[in-house]
């Protein structure tokens, strides 16, 4: 049962609206995936790290997710208007390695990203390599509809065919300039400078290392159309919610709703959310600047991955968030006391169902509210603070983590794991008195048993001119 209304704001509209799918209690969810020619910055992790929250915060919410993303293995330029060189093939040059090398090691690098930062792998991922049948079928529907053509020898989309073009976006022409660099010239084969590339055969790109056969002869597929199909092979004609960066409205986003469109001859995606950027002091994080941040860079800092999820999450998805290091030491500092406060609630008392129902449903609305994380964290806060049984605290922890994913259940493994560390003490400590008081009897025979006893437990027994010390014998299976 759905808990409660969804507010999103939806870039389509650009006003912050009911979220109503398709299908009642059911969302089809796509997420545009990776570009795997280099690992995945901290910037790139933010978009990630607040889709999954949507996703979870849905799934907790009551519907029933299905969730799609893609891998871009092929046809990514070095700038989003088709200019440029391929990613892949750029990254493969870089490392003296083959494309498909590059793609496989990055896409692994991403998956272990995610893994470290409790992001949940969507329902499917496909990389776009899988799908050229797909695009080149997609592309023939839309040359025999009149919306594409061909020009020296590539096939491309044709936005003079559409009453609306800019269905995302206020672009202008000037505005157009997005990602073009000044030392790539344009395509002159193109009717109308926001026209795209729907496939590559004959083209400046020739040292392209993966190619395909098609009717228009070998080549291989432009980066929108890979979202458009592989969305629609696996979610069909129409989609609930398509999540992206900021970066991705334009061009990105507003060339697969053309092509999509025109495609199926109706409107395809009813809500469009997008993640703003993670920026330095020197503006958008990106890889193209050379410098960024990766997770990995983050733990050998001695960063948990958690504290920078946390981080983002403190932060608006609509808000830029600049990245400092002061910022990220104190969220350090923030998720250490909340850490700290879970790990000291006790297993006392019985689950207070009411309390849990009703802490559960202001948690969803926070989260309802255009998925505003840092009241849904206020309402942890003030759901620790309350005079409910410690047992309902942990519950709601654990189903309030559903969503967060910080990791705030170890908490409780800490504090299980002092448990026994005390219990084991104390009792090593009343064999220890017992083995004392056995030797004061010159009862040697039972002082023997009891440190075999242990011995046998893999706790060792040494001792000293200030007493008996113990300790745990790692390779008998003790711990240490
Ligand atoms: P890419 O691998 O370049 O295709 O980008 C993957 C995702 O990261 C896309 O959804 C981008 O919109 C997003 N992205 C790129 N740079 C940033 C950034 N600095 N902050 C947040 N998201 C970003
Ligand atoms: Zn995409």
């Amino acid at each position: 049962m759905i808990k409660t209304k969804t507010y999103l704001y939806n870039t389509l509209t650009k006003k912050v609206e009911e979220f109503i799918p398709n299908e009642e209690g059911r969302v089809a969810m796509y997420t545009c995936g990776p570009t795997v020619y280099h690992f995945a910055h901290i910037g790139n992790l933010r978009s990630y790290i607040m889709e999954d929250v949507l996703e979870k915060y849905l799934r907790f919410d009551g519907y029933d997710v299905k969730r799609v993303m893609n891998i871009t293995d092929v046809g990514h330029l070095s700038s989003d208007g088709d200019t440029g060189e391929d990613k892949m093939l750029a990254g493969a040059k870089r490392e003296h390695k083959t494309v498909m090398d590059i793609a496989r090691f990055y896409t692994d690098a991403f998956m272990e990203d995610c893994r470290k930062l409790s992001i949940k792998i969507p329902d499917v991922v496909e990389p776009a390599t899988n799908c050229i049948p797909e695009f080149i079928h997609m592309i023939e529907v839309l040359l025999e509809k009149g919306y594409a053509y061909t020009a020296g020898e590539n096939v491309y989309f044709d936005t003079s065919k559409l009453n609306h073009y800019y269905v995302l976006s206020a672009q202008n022409e000037e505005e157009l300039q997005v990602g073009v660099r000044d030392d790539v010239e344009e395509d002159s084969n193109k009717k109308n400078k926001t026209d795209f590339v729907l496939w590559f055969t004959k083209s400046k790109f020739e040292n392209q290392e993966l190619k395909w056969d098609s009717p228009w002869g070998t080549g291989y597929p432009g980066w929108h159309i890979e979202c458009s199909c592989i969305s629609m092979k696996h979610l069909g004609e129409y989609m609930d919610i398509h999540c992206g960066g900021v970066d991705n409205i334009f061009p990105h986003h507003t060339n697969e709703i053309a092509q999509s469109e025109a495609y199926t001859g109706h409107k395809w995606c009813n809500y469009w959310f997008h993640v703003n950027h993670l920026n330095t002091k020197n503006g958008k994080m990106s890889k193209s600047k050379g410098e960024f941040l990766t997770v990995s860079l983050l733990e050998e800092k001695g960063y948990d991955p958690m504290v920078y999820r946390m981080f983002c999450l403190l932060s608006h998805y609509r808000k830029p968030l600049e990245f400092t290091w002061e910022g990220l030491d104190n969220v350090v500092a923030v998720y250490e006391s909340l850490m700290k406060k879970i790990g000291n609630l006790s297993e006392d008392g019985s689950v207070e169902e009411d309390a849990v129902a009703a802490y559960e449903m202001k948690f969803a609305e926070a989260l309802a509210n255009d998925i505003n994380i840092s009241s849904a964290i206020t309402v942890l806060y003030d759901m620790l603070k309350d005079a409910i049984s410690d047992a309902s605290k942990r519950r709601l922890v654990e189903r309030f983590d559903e969503v967060l994913s910080l990791g705030l259940t170890k908490a409780f493994e800490k504090r299980e794991e002092k448990e026994v560390d005390a219990a084991l003490a104390a009792y090593v400590e009343k064999m220890i008195s017992e083995r004392k008081a056995a030797k004061k009897e010159k009862n040697f025979a039972r002082a023997d048993e009891i440190r075999d006893e242990l011995a046998a437990k893999g706790i060792e027994l040494k001792d000293t001119r200030e007493g008996t010390i113990w300790n745990i014998n790692c390779s008998n299976g003790g711990r240490s």
